[in-house]
């Protein structure tokens, strides 16, 4: 896969103070993408066939049901159930099957998959997801080329502390893609000691942060790191979930 570079809003979101650059891209990205969507895409026949065929996952079914456009999201929602129920026509018709312990091969020599992971996939599809995923592999790509070809980007790659665990599978993942040989350990040198570096300080801040609660210890004030310790923590194992960092722009929809 060939991947464009995207400097200017990776260079912007590693400018700014924030616990991972690449989640805040992500959340700008998704917001976006909800704006276009429920503003005017919704209406567009090649968005439509789309969203028709994989419809939301759950926090993006949330996210639109909390906006205000009742409409597009109906009529999207309706299109979708549409082919959903002609989809399922056919896999709850298949009536009787047992589970097969070995993976099925049918004619054409692909891989059937069973009755129940069919229907899992349906609900796991999502066009805003499939959407993100395209744009954060070129920011990912281009993260990955800007470090390894800026000083003043790989100073500000070291103070983030990389970034958070999904984004560092997915950085370490473009860099197998993209690099060459010679260029492959260079990055990962950068990534490991990044990475780890920020993960060590905040285990240590939360071992402080528990301390807090030992009577011992009783009257002395936790820093600020050990403070925010749990919402780091919890930021940089499942990427942006809680506090500041996971919150959208604001919206007057
Ligand atoms: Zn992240
Ligand atoms: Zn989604």
């Amino acid at each position: 896969m060939k991947y464009t570079l995207d400097t200017i809003p990776v260079l912007d979101a590693f400018r700014q103070d924030c616990q991972c650059p690449l989640c805040r891209l992500q959340i700008n990205c998704e917001d976006g993408y909800l704006d276009g969507l429920l503003s005017s895409a919704y209406m567009e026949p090649e968005c439509r066939t789309r969203t028709n065929q994989t419809g939301f996952c759950r926090r993006h079914y949330t996210l639109m049901y909390e906006r205000r456009n009742r409409l597009g999201l109906a009529l999207m929602t309706h299109t979708h159930l549409q082919e959903l129920i002609r989809s399922l026509e056919e896999t709850l018709g298949e009536t009787g099957k047992k589970r097969s312990k070995i993976p099925f091969f049918g004619a054409s020599g692909a891989k059937e998959e069973s009755r129940p992971a069919r229907i899992q996939a349906r609900i796991d599809s999502c066009d805003i997801c499939d959407q993100l995923e395209k744009t954060m592999r070129r920011y990912a790509f281009t993260t990955v080329r800007l470090a390894l070809d800026r000083e003043d980007f790989r100073q500000m790659f070291e103070a983030h502390g990389g970034a958070c665990l999904p984004h560092t599978a997915l950085l370490l993942d473009l860099a197998e893609e993209t690099l060459s040989e010679k260029e492959r350990p260079q990055f990962e040198a950068l990534l490991r000691e990044s990475v780890l570096g920020r993960l060590r300080e905040i285990e240590k801040n939360l071992y402080s942060f528990t301390q807090q609660f030992d009577y011992r210890n009783a009257g002395i004030a936790p820093t600020p790191e050990a403070k925010n310790s749990v919402e780091h923590a919890l930021n940089r194992l499942a990427g942006a979930i809680v506090g500041e960092e996971a919150a959208l722009p604001p919206h007057n929809d």
